[in-house]
């Protein structure tokens, strides 16, 4: 494309709030034929609530929700904000200090409360630490099928309760999954998230079962992407957290969400200032509208 051409475009996209770092993004925007989309933050709202709270092994629910509260306060994770607000509005609890903390990062939370040892995260956490959860897997799946993240606590070595979290789809997601589809473009779901969540919320946007990726690690999400390259695709990634990081520096085009961390938009390529898919339809539109003026 002439600079001129993209200098427009560039400034187009700016001023609806669509950041292109560089001409070279521009161009290669049109192209695209994959696009990968994280899920929480990026596809839903980001903003977890508590919506149920079962205890198991005889624990009191009550009881359960304070003292995960409290393993949960020092954890900077959406779940965890969510865990916390709901302690807090239950009967205006006072959520107690952890004597220690410790998080493990993309499976939860290990504390000492009350002189208890709470261990809070998902079912693979539970099976590494020993913990058995086999009575329990079918409510966990119940759960999951509605499309909300469960999450297992243990005190003191033994399953305990799991808490539900239930976080909003985009309305304009659900809009602009349609819309890519229809452009041709394959779009595919990423996620930490448990499978059975992820399939939930894939179906609700249109996502086929086959292009969901779950139970994924950073590094799985940018394998992800190479993988799609390698088979000759060009691929956009959409993410907006530390974990989306790799996998925005390894696509074609990386697209942060500007409501997201930092760490995101350093890695990409184009940054959203509002947190609205839409625009990624109109990034595209932009790009395809540049590069057809200069031919
Ligand atoms: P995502 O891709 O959805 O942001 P993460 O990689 O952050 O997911 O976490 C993956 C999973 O690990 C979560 O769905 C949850 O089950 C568990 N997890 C992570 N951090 C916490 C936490 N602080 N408390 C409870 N569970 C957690
Ligand atoms: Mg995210």
């Amino acid at each position: 494309a002439t600079p001129t051409a993209i200098m427009v475009g560039t400034g187009v996209g700016a001023q609806r709030g669509i950041l292109i770092r560089s001409g070279e993004a521009l161009e290669t925007l049109h192209k695209v034929n994959a696009i990968l989309l994280d899920k929480t933050g990026t596809l839903t709202v980001g903003k977890p609530s508590l919506t149920d709270v079962v205890p198991l092994n005889g624990y009191d629910a009550n009881a359960l929700l304070r003292l995960a509260a409290a393993a949960e306060r020092r954890s900077e994770h959406p779940l965890a904000e969510a865990i916390v607000e709901a302690a807090q509005r239950q009967n205006g609890h006072t959520i107690s200090e952890p004597e220690r903390f410790e998080s493990l990062t993309g499976h939860g939370v290990r504390a000492l409360v009350e002189g208890h040892e709470v261990l809070i995260g998902n079912a693979r956490l539970m099976v590494t630490e020993g913990i058995s959860i086999d009575d329990f897997t079918a409510e966990s799946e119940r759960l999951a099928q509605e499309g909300k993240t469960p999450v297992f606590v243990a005190i003191d070595g033994r399953a305990a309760g799991i808490l539900a979290l239930a976080d909003t789809v985009k309305e304009s997601s659900r809009r602009a999954v349609a819309t890519l589809q229809q452009m041709g473009i394959e779009v595919w779901m990423m996620t930490g998230d448990n499978r059975r969540t992820a399939l939930a919320i894939a179906r609700e946007l249109g996502i086929p079962d086959s292009h969901v990726m779950a139970e994924v690690v950073p590094e799985q999400k940018a394998a992800k992407v190479k993988e799609l390259q390698a088979q000759g695709k060009i691929v956009a990634m959409v993410g907006d957290g530390i974990n989306d990081a790799p996998a925005l520096a390894q696509a074609d085009v990386g697209i942060a969400i500007g409501t997201g961390t930092d760490i995101a938009m350093e890695a990409a390529d184009v940054t959203l200032m509002q947190g609205d898919l839409l625009k990624v339809v109109e990034a595209i539109q932009l790009s395809r509208a540049t590069m057809r003026t200069i031919k």
